[in-house]
């Protein structure tokens, strides 16, 4: 007796999750994709399908660890073989670290790559653009794979090279013109996300790296979109179309049921989320990494390199307040990596800096966000009033400087104060909140409203985040895609002994 409903199980940008380890702190974190095999077992039936829309290779310590000591297969694809999963469609960063370490992936990969607009030589570089998988009870879904076209943009060229980077949108037009009366059910794996409000439509960046607003709008045959890149959590109808965005680091899994009626061709649809924090670690995915995890933890602790002497932020308040030298140091990373004119950054709420001789696990727990950097063309207008902005971090209580409540409640939040450089300036906290930024200059010129200047920042700053609305609104002039951690480390470790400014050029009054 054919089962009469199928459950389709969708993950993206795992990120090298796949342990619940948390790097920096030596800790368990709550997601993980050893955390999703429990779960898969206790669930999954014969015939359900298990999909995964990319973004696997990069993104934290243990991916690091084997991207810099490569071997086939890469326990990535061992893990998702334990898995079972049928479906794999490629995500930007899974060519952060080159064709040779993608390849130890995808070629021991026992899923079958769906990859329509990816070429070499006119056809697909891995996979098939398209597949028809026949259900149990005769139903047809038709299945086509697509990878956000935008790579070239991020991508250093020797990693892609002999590559063709198709327009997802209209590979997807094609593929759905040859499959469409094959198939009784059209879904799409999309490492892309949605260019705009999915409620209103309203879009708000036409790049093409994001078409999943066009998608809906345009090819309303689509039955089921499954996307990534963007790390939302999105489980919703949208016109005739179920949307699926499972956010990232194997933190939740989407479920996407398809109850067929007797007879009908055309399922009822379901969608839920599972939260993977409620699943304990499969046993057997631990022992199946156990080796590269128990190496991996001995690389975080070995000295990448030395600084002259020790960096330690003993006092987060203090390193705020008098720009910790690790704060310029960071910006000055920033600088030399975009050639901007201006980098601001923050500091974690807890962060521990250096010993002089300098651990991988020491730059995680320093900069413990995986942000990439970005530069933007900010006017000295929106610099002005970002650093207004920032400056509300500070407040008198009973005529000491300390930290405005906004800033601790609800939640701490003081990695949304910036420190910028090389810019000059000072933050009068004896004025009112706006009224507080004096005297900012650049190369001692001072900051002129209509001037337009290059500023590096993370991707979270840049999006707004913190509410810093004046970033969002700025035209981005340059997307690295890369992580600043990832800077960082090389910064030190490709060089000799550290030595790090003080320039104290940010001055605050208080009294
Ligand atoms: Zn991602």
């Amino acid at each position: 007796m054919p089962s009469k409903s199928i459950s389709i199980f969708h993950t993206s940008d795992i990120h090298g999750h796949f342990l619940s380890q948390d790097y920096a702190q030596k800790t368990t974190s709550e997601s993980g994709a050893s955390r999703l095999s429990q779960f898969l077992k206790a669930t999954r039936h014969p015939g359900d399908i298990y999909m995964d829309t990319g973004d696997v290779l990069q993104g934290n310590a243990l991916a690091y660890y084997l991207a810099k000591h490569p071997s086939t297969p890469h326990p990535f694809s061992t893990v998702f073989n334990a898995l079972k999963l049928d479906y794999f469609t490629l995500g930007n960063h899974d060519f952060n670290f080159g064709l040779p370490v993608l390849s130890s992936f995808l070629d021991p990969l026992n899923a079958q790559i769906i990859n329509a607009n990816i070429l070499r030589d006119g056809t697909p570089f891995y996979g098939v653009p398209h597949v028809i998988h026949t259900c149990e009870n005769g139903v047809k879904l038709g299945i086509i794979g697509l990878t956000t076209h935008y790579i070239p943009n991020w991508e250093n060229p020797a990693h892609i090279a002999g590559l063709e980077f198709h327009d997802a949108f209209s590979s997807l037009t094609r593929e759905i013109q040859v499959i469409n009366d094959q198939c009784d059910f059209l879904i799409v794996n999309y490492h892309g996300g949605f260019e705009g409000d999915l409620e209103t439509f309203d879009i708000t960046s036409n790049t093409g790296e994001n078409q999943g607003i066009k998608m809906l709008q345009e090819l309303p045959e689509i039955d089921l979109l499954l996307t990534g890149h963007q790390h939302q959590t999105l489980h919703q109808k949208v016109g005739n179309t179920w949307v699926s965005q499972p956010g990232m680091n194997a933190a939740s899994v989407h479920v996407i049921t398809l109850d067929f009626g007797e007879g009908i061709k055309a399922p009822t649809v379901r969608m839920q989320a599972i939260d993977l924090a409620d699943y304990s670690e499969d046993p057997d995915i631990l022992d199946l990494l156990s080796d590269v995890e128990s190496h991996t933890q001995s690389f975080l602790d070995q000295p990448i390199g030395q600084f002259d002497q020790a960096y330690r932020i003993a006092d987060g308040f203090k390193a705020r307040l008098n720009k910790h030298p690790l704060v310029t140091w960071i910006n000055q990373v920033q600088l030399n990596a975009t050639g901007a004119d201006v980098a601001l950054c923050g500091l974690g709420n807890a962060v521990t800096g250096f010993n002089q001789s300098v651990t991988l696990r020491d730059v995680l727990a320093t900069y413990v966000y995986p942000n990439t950097l970005v530069v933007k063309a900010v006017t000295g207008d929106a610099l002005l009033k970002a650093l207004e902005k920032t400056a509300r971090f500070f407040a008198l209580k009973d005529g000491e400087l300390g930290v405005s409540n906004a800033f601790e409640t609800p939640k701490k939040e003081y990695y949304n104060y910036d420190m910028y450089d090389p810019i000059t300036y000072t933050i009068d906290v004896r004025e009112p909140v706006g009224h507080r930024i004096k005297d900012a200059r650049l190369n001692g010129i001072p900051i002129n409203p209509d001037t337009i200047y290059k500023v590096a920042m993370n991707n979270y700053r840049a999006s707004g985040g913190g509410d810093y609305p004046m970033f969002k609104d700025a035209t981005l002039l340059l997307d690295t895609q890369q992580e600043i951690v990832t800077l960082l480390i090389e910064a030190i470790s490709n060089g000799p002994v550290v030595t790090l400014d003080d320039p104290k050029n940010i001055t605050i009054l208080g009294d």
